[in-house]
């Protein structure tokens, strides 16, 4: 599960102005949830992925992931909590000339697992993501659905619990976009994943989330579960 508490994040100009980006934001995802993060273009939601994805020191308040604060941490403890979550994007950034297989091995290489323990998880992988027939692949040869699949398949290498799926239908075509997220919850499942899924998508809300939080220039001004949002007249 992933606790983020009241997370504050500032930038500070040359000329020392400072732009408040995230103000004080609190969210929970519990363990097999998908909980959607919404709100219009400048609101906040690429900082907030960024902070959850570590690549960003958030300016105050803490995210912690099974319960330890990954928010302040650096070198190799940052680099080892970076594992706990995995991340797809819009583009899924695959190697365009590494296949499909290799695309998702590469986390386990930098890790340094043995040969014969990548060649089962990358199959096992493969297969939960229905793509096993597609292993030779390169990026080139997939359509967008499935390259978005086999990254995610890559984010799962390390067995994170919590996944990161920032604007990861944008660009995809309605049926695609219904694969992607339909594979999103067979891995909250399967997995007990935590999703955080950013999204401007309001049908992507609807199909796959359990909560939302819509975030309005830095600050939630919305949460609600989803079934109940949608049963209100
Ligand atoms: P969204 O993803 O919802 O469109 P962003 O997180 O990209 O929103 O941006 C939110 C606000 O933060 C915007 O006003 C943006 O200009 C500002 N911002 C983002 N990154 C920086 C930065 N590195 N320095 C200063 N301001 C930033
Ligand atoms: P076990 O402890 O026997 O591996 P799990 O329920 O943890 O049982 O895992 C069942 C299967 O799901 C395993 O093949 C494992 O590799 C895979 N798995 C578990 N958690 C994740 C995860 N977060 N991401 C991807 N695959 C996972």
């Amino acid at each position: 599960m992933i606790e983020i508490d009241n997370l504050s994040k500032h930038y500070r100009a040359p000329d020392g102005r400072i732009t408040e980006v995230l103000k004080s934001i609190s969210l929970q995802v519990p363990q097999a949830n998908i909980t959607a993060v919404v709100g219009p273009s400048g609101a906040g939601k690429s900082t907030l992925a960024k902070c959850i994805s570590l690549l960003e020191q958030p300016s105050a308040g803490s995210i912690r992931v099974n319960g330890s604060d990954l928010s302040r941490l650096d070198g190799e403890a940052l680099r080892q909590a970076r594992r706990s979550i995995g991340t797809v994007f819009q583009s899924s950034a695959l190697l365009q000339r590494k296949t499909a297989w290799e695309n998702i091995a590469l986390p386990l290489h930098y890790l340094g697992v043995v040969e014969r323990d990548i060649a089962a998880r990358v199959g096992e992988l493969l297969d939960s993501v229905g793509l096993s027939h597609k292993a030779k692949a390169y990026p080139g040869q997939l359509s967008g659905g499935q390259r978005q699949r086999i990254g995610i398949a890559r984010a799962l290498a390390l067995r994170p619990s919590v996944l990161l799926a920032d604007e990861a239908t944008s660009g995809l075509d309605p049926e695609a976009t219904i694969t992607v997220l339909d594979l999103l919850k067979k891995l909250r499942d399967d997995y007990k994943l935590a999703i955080v899924l950013i999204t401007h998508e309001m049908d992507a809300v609807r199909q796959a989330a359990d909560a939302v939080a819509e975030i309005r220039d830095g600050q939630i001004v919305q949460y609600g579960v989803v079934k109940e949002l949608l049963a209100q007249p």
